[in-house]
């Protein structure tokens, strides 16, 4: 072998990528496991969920067997089914909070599952006012407590 051979030989081994297409690869199926996991489980879930409450399964609340009081997502369950059936108003009656809320948490979780499950979009992330946190803790909190005064009784489930 010639002195320019050996060279060639030496070069070319050098300039050879490693395996970093590979690790590439490798990466981006990794990344993309959570999104599909998430991608099909959530629907997966709502949809077990939907048909759980369709055939009769009622959550228990350890709050309410405990105390005997309603707490803020007592009801919750019975609204969700009242809305499956197209019964807005039963759904209210059962809990006014859980309704006023749903639709908020519905764009707003709906708005995240597709930022993460499909990053394509270029979907921002969903920013909130920052009194939006404390205004929700109140509203909460005066809904569980009025919830269970006698005067408040509509509230109640
Ligand atoms: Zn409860």
């Amino acid at each position: 072998m010639k002195s320019d051979d050996k060279e060639s030989a030496k070069r070319t081994i050098t300039i050879a990528p490693p395996a970093r297409h590979d690790a590439t690869l490798h990466s981006q199926h990794a990344a993309l496991l959570p999104r599909l996991a998430v991608g099909l489980g959530v629907p997966a879930a709502g949809l077990a969920l939907c048909l759980a409450l369709l055939r009769g399964w009622r959550s228990l609340c350890l709050f309410y067997e405990l105390t005997g009081l309603y707490c803020p997502g007592c009801g919750s369950g019975r609204a969700a089914l009242a809305l499956l059936h197209g019964r807005v108003g039963k759904a209210f009656g059962y809990n006014p909070l859980f309704m006023l809320l749903a639709p908020f948490l519905a764009y707003v979780l709906g708005r995240e599952y597709l930022r993460f499950v499909f990053p394509g979009l270029g979907l921002r992330e969903t920013r909130l006012p920052a009194w939006a946190g404390p205004a929700a803790l109140v509203l909460i909190l005066a809904f569980w407590l009025l919830r269970n005064l006698p005067a408040f009784a509509f509230l109640a489930p």
